[in-house]
């Protein structure tokens, strides 16, 4: 299918996004355009009007900050993969990537746009709500910042107001010793998740200290597992304490579909995430 008539504009600077935004009338952000472009084929968005920042160059940027990376609104996924900066300070964010699309898809989607998207089978907001990132968003003569862990609200629901722009996501450097784990399964390497599972940890005397864990692609939305977080904290790594873990995880979970098997996902997932979390701590 076409898309419905929409209006289309091209601002070189982001106080004419923004102004666009403002003026209502039911107006979408355009960036890579691999997810919204395909909903409005489909017709399931059919915005009035596209703005699209493809020009706004000043977005265009992944810097350090002091001890934060500030990623803006066109860095592509492609160009956030293969960053020194991103493998020195969040690998596993430059590892993710491996899962998450095709290169083609990856040149041109941006990391905001996906957390915009809010995909429930998404990778980037579980990683994004385990690093604890605050994503930056900005309307005409303002702006606020929103944790990760309070953007996303349900599927392809998020905080974001809709005279507002996703401008900056902002990741402090983990602490030193910070380990993490990644593991999916999918129908195929680059497709969206059936059950993602991600953690960090670090290790302190032994014990385990400030786990963060997240799961994608089960519930209506990523979300932290804070219960869990809280069971291990302070415990020692061991094999049947990740299994209780897991189970009361898996337990916890609502899956939107296949509850059975997104459930046997997370039990066997969790504890392999916790496994290499603590084997790269320290
Ligand atoms: C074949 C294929 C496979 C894919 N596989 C995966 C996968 O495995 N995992 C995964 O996570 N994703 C996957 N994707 C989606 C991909 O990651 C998209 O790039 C991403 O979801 C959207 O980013 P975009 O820049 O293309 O956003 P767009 O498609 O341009 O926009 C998406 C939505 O976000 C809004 N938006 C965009 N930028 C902003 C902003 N800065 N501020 C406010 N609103 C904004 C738009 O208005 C729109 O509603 C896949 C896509 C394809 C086509």
């Amino acid at each position: 299918m076409k898309p419905s008539a929409f209006r289309y504009e091209r601002p070189t600077d982001l106080q004419a996004a923004l102004a666009l935004l403002a003026t209502g009338g039911d107006a979408r952000i355009l960036a890579g355009g691999q997810s919204l472009v395909p909903m409005m084929n489909y017709r399931l968005a059919q915005p009035a009007c596209l703005i699209d920042i493809n020009r706004v160059s000043d977005l265009d940027y992944i810097r350090e900050d002091g001890d934060v990376i500030a990623i803006g609104a066109l860095a592509r996924h492609g160009a956030i993969k293969s960053s020194d900066l991103i493998k020195a300070h969040l690998p596993i964010v430059a590892e993710a990537y491996d899962w998450i699309a095709h290169a083609a898809v990856r040149n041109r989607g941006t990391l905001c746009g996906n957390l915009c998207h809010a995909d429930a089978a998404s990778e980037m907001p579980a990683i994004m709500q385990i690093l604890e990132a605050e994503l930056v968003l900005a309307k005409v003569g303002t702006t606020r910042t929103v944790a990760a862990t309070e953007f996303f609200v349900g599927t392809y629901e998020t905080a974001i107001a809709e005279d507002e722009m996703l401008t900056e996501v902002r990741i402090r450097k983990p602490a030193a010793g910070t380990g993490w784990g990644f593991e999916e399964v999918a129908m195929r390497r680059g497709d969206y998740a059936w059950c993602t599972v991600v953690a960090t940890l670090e290790i302190s005397d032994g014990n385990i200290v400030a786990p963060r864990i997240a799961i994608a692609g089960v519930n209506d939305c990523a979300a932290r597992l804070g219960t869990v977080e809280g069971a291990l904290t302070g415990k020692k790594p061991d094999a049947s304490l990740f299994a209780d873990v897991a189970a009361t995880a898996a337990e916890a979970a609502t899956p939107t579909e296949n509850a059975a098997y997104k459930r046997d996902l997370i039990r066997a997932l969790l504890p392999r995430v916790l496994n290499d979390a603590v084997e790269r701590a320290g």
